[in-house]
């Protein structure tokens, strides 16, 4: 009996060579294959421009056939902010790492969502600079050994793990704000929902919308791939919650 395909890649996923550039176990690529999915099953692949920050997350730029401008970094939403202001009728959105986001591109975040930019930012939180060899980074775990903290984070001298989409949901432009992971099928689906959910806060004009994701970063936790699912469940989940912390349809 001839075998029926259940599922295939989105039309917007070029492959190889876009997954193989990470490292493996790295949940980069499934990230960006949950985007993809999004973006196909709600038909807006014409209508998407995809603004990338500087770090592993921004190597999506061979895995997606789609239009994408590659910024200075930290400075995704600052240029997002110019693209969604000259063509509005387009769907902006960042997609950056961490570091990118709440460490260098800080005060673009904030500045974003307090002019409530109607543009849309997917956070990858892998705890730590990826890229660049495994640094310590503002969501970096108490006790997370880093190349710069070898003895591991002490809160008294680097302090604690920034809690970026509990931070986004304080804003009064931000519409939406949300913690996904994909270490489970189950929580692979409910980030899926958030991402799209966002999307469409957007599309309905509302404000800002925020989804963080857990990722897994094999070589800079010094885990084997499969032990990294269970550190995101044991020690991430606790810190980062999962959920939803704001879900608006206008400002308020
Ligand atoms: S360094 Fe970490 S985040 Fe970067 S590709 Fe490797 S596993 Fe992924």
């Amino acid at each position: 009996m001839a075998k029926k395909m259940v599922t295939g890649n989105p039309a917007i996923w070029i492959d190889p060579p876009g997954a193989a550039m990470y490292c493996p176990g790295c949940q980069h690529p499934v990230v960006h294959r949950v985007i993809a999915d999004v973006i196909e099953e709600m038909g807006i692949d014409g209508e998407v421009i995809c603004m990338l920050g500087v770090g592993c997350h921004a190597f999506v730029q061979v895995a997606w056939n789609i239009d994408m401008l590659s910024c200075a970094h930290g400075r995704a939403l600052d240029s997002g902010t110019a693209l969604k202001r000259l063509k509005p009728e387009a769907i902006v959105f960042t997609v950056q790492g961490d570091g990118d986001c709440i460490a260098i591109g800080a005060g673009a975040f904030v500045a974003a969502m307090t002019r409530a930019e109607k543009i849309t930012t997917i956070m990858y939180n892998n705890t730590n600079y990826g890229t660049t060899g495994g640094q310590l980074a503002p969501t970096t775990l108490l006790g997370q050994k880093t190349t710069t903290t070898p003895r591991g984070r002490d809160a008294s001298v680097e302090g604690y793990p920034a809690h970026t989409a509990e931070l986004a949901a304080t804003f009064r432009g931000t519409v939406y704000s949300a913690r996904g992971s994909v270490h489970t099928p189950a929580n692979y689906q409910r980030t899926k929902k958030y991402i799209k959910t966002a999307f469409q806060k957007q599309i309905d004009g509302a404000g800002y919308s925020f989804v963080e994701v857990l990722v897994a970063c094999p070589p800079n936790w010094h885990l084997p791939p499969v032990e990294c699912l269970d550190r995101i469940e044991n020690e991430l989940i606790v810190e980062f919650p999962l959920g939803e912390f704001k879900n608006e349809d206008k400002i308020i």
